[in-house]
């Protein structure tokens, strides 16, 4: 005996798209990234309806997390090429093996839209890879930011997490960072990867605070912190980093050479 299914209770609610085909609207879209948000149900995975078993749940949450991934509902910068690419190629691998063991559900599902669509999707990763591998390709012709020894090796972990391994990179760029604790602009890499590839805010706060408190001081550490506390709303947090840029031994050639005015933004945080 087939599983009994029953119409989906989030996408369900009887108000369009929420007729229970699968779509739901979701605070992701009204995100403003480069790809838009996909609108499938993490209540039914696209399918409309629901079935009672803890199998599908796992499922269909997965499928929501990568829903999420793929359009991160929160105030940072929009993630690199490589976080698209990684969500997408989940939610294609998830959304297939859902409708081969639940099938399509409801008629009008976004399952059967996914699958009829699926052209659109294929194409969607195509430029993405292709996005990748050029990004990477110039990450490899550009000279090494540093000329320390761990210069190479810390390169490699960045292009892993642009061309989509990003545990694996961000792995390796940890690995660098405890064989050289006292150094700024590793750990200060690492927070700035963490934040876009991982989302994970708590993390690259930690990194990038470290960062200020090593050799070689930069003013440009100083500002990442400061940004991400601006991003975070904390005003009062903000101010100070801000201050603190003027006083580096690098703050006149940051002037010259990055595009921000710590003065401005200085004074209309406190007027
Ligand atoms: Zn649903």
């Amino acid at each position: 005996m087939a599983i009994q299914s029953k119409l989906c209770t989030w996408c369900g609610s009887g108000f369009d798209p929420n007729d229970g085909n699968g779509y739901l609207f979701d605070s992701d879209m009204n995100q403003s990234r480069i790809f838009p948000a996909i609108p499938i149900c993490g209540g039914c995975g696209g399918l409309g309806v629901q079935f009672d078993t803890e199998d599908f749940k796992t499922r269909v949450n997965r499928i929501k997390t990568l829903r999420f991934q793929f359009c991160p509902i929160d105030p940072f910068p929009d993630p690199p090429t490589a976080v698209y690419y990684v969500a997408l190629t989940g939610l294609i691998k998830e959304i297939n093996a859902l409708t081969k063991a639940y099938g399509f559900g409801n008629d009008n599902s976004f399952a059967r839209d996914f699958k009829n669509n699926f052209r659109l999707y294929r194409d969607m990763l195509s430029i993405m890879e292709m996005t990748m591998n050029m990004g990477a390709q110039k990450l490899k012709e550009t000279p090494l930011y540093t000329s320390k020894v761990y210069a190479q090796a810390a390169m490699g972990a960045t292009i892993k997490c642009f061309t989509g391994q990003i545990d694996e990179g961000i792995k390796q760029l940890k690995d660098l960072c405890e064989k050289y604790p006292n150094d700024s602009e590793l750990i200060n890499n690492l927070g700035t990867l963490c934040l876009l590839y991982k989302r994970d805010s708590d993390e690259a706060m930690k990194c990038l605070i470290k960062s200020t408190t090593l050799e070689p001081r930069k003013s440009l550490h100083f500002l990442s912190v400061a940004q991400l506390f601006h991003m975070l709303k904390n005003d009062q947090d903000t101010l100070v980093y801000l201050k603190l840029i003027k006083e580096q031994p690098d703050y006149q050639e940051f002037k010259k050479s990055v595009p921000f005015n710590v003065e401005a933004a200085i004074r209309s945080l406190e007027s």
